[in-house]
């Protein structure tokens, strides 16, 4: 499949109003690496760092992430690396930790709140990941933020940790740049200065689509009820693009539906710029955004919204199989 749109992979995902989409790719593995070339990513988007601690059955040390988070900065050649923290709890288990008995482990105790809560394990890491950056940049962005306070509170670790490797007298990251994942709607209601201090923003589309609707991203049965392109979610991922916009914060989106391609170009059309996939995905997204004209896009979506539809995919398909040849 990948062939397929090898012809296409050096060039830009360019609509053809216009606008430069940059589509990267999530990974988590080492098997994920050689990938970043081949699927034509302008960097990682999202690195899954938990994905390193369940393949273990014992925690992992400090030594061993150095030699992991340098083999990724130097398989990604100076292209972005987005780092998240580790993401445990819910549906990821670690096998060497106690699992907790959660009436609702998606709304447990879990990503930045055992971060913080336990800070040792945050701290490792993110040490881990200033001495493999060490000269390079690094970013950083931590997972299921749902208020500001997590955010000061997780951004207090990075400063503390700077300071400390500074004390050491290692060699720092030549420049930290430290973001958030939004995939709880309440995020997307923070204060303002949440956004004027947040560096960037990934909006989880996975999950907050999931507590947007209140439904399982596990169950299939209720999951299907709710479509990416209802009305409500598109309107809730514009306002997000327009807050960040006000702030000038870079604003991405890392969840399965950047992935596919209707979807991505309906997120292009309420406004992100930046959309990070699977790298089977990159081709076939660029492929459509390149015959896509997302200003009319976006019409095709505010007609819909007034007209009171409850999901604009009817509508979108209509355009696209009319428009985009
Ligand atoms: C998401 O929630 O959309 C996301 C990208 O993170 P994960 O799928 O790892 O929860
Ligand atoms: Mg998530």
């Amino acid at each position: 499949a990948q062939e397929r749109y090898a012809s296409i992979r050096d060039l830009p995902a360019e609509t053809t109003c216009g606008q430069v989409i940059s589509l990267q790719m999530n990974a988590g593995l080492m098997a994920d690496l050689p990938s970043l070339p081949t699927s034509g990513a302008d960097g990682v988007g999202l690195f899954r760092t938990e994905l390193q601690f369940l393949l273990r059955n014992k925690m992992p040390r400090r030594g061993e992430l150095v030699e992991i988070y340098d083999r990724v900065l130097n398989a990604a050649q100076g292209k972005r690396v987005v780092f998240r923290t580790l993401d445990i709890g819910s549906d990821k288990v670690l096998p060497y930790m106690n699992p907790l008995d959660e009436p609702n482990p998606a709304l447990g105790w879990r990503a930045i709140r055992v971060g913080l809560d336990r800070p040792g394990v945050l701290r490792m890491q993110l040490q881990a990941l200033m001495r493999a950056a060490k000269g390079r940049p690094l970013t950083v962005m931590f997972p299921f933020i749902a208020q500001y306070d997590e955010y000061r509170a997780a951004k207090a670790e990075v400063d503390n940790a700077l300071d400390r490797e500074r004390k050491l007298g290692h060699v720092l990251p030549s420049k930290l740049e430290i973001g958030a994942m939004l995939e709880t709607p309440s995020l997307a209601f923070a204060p303002q200065k949440f956004f004027d201090e947040v560096e960037f923003l990934s909006i989880g589309g996975n999950d907050l689509k999931q507590f947007f609707f209140a439904a399982d991203r596990e169950n299939e049965r209720v999951r299907k009820r709710y479509d990416t392109l209802n009305v409500s979610f598109l309107s809730l991922i514009e306002s997000i693009v327009n807050r960040c916009a006000i702030s000038g914060t870079p604003v991405s989106f890392c969840g399965e539906d950047a992935g596919r391609p209707v979807e991505a170009a309906c997120l292009a059309a309420m406004g992100l710029r930046t959309l990070s996939m699977r790298p089977a995905s990159i081709g076939p997204v660029k492929s459509l955004l390149r015959r896509t004209n997302i200003t009319e896009l976006k019409q095709v979506i505010a007609d819909a919204r007034d007209r009171g539809d409850q999901s604009v995919r009817p509508a979108v398909m209509e355009y696209l199989r009319n428009n985009a040849q």
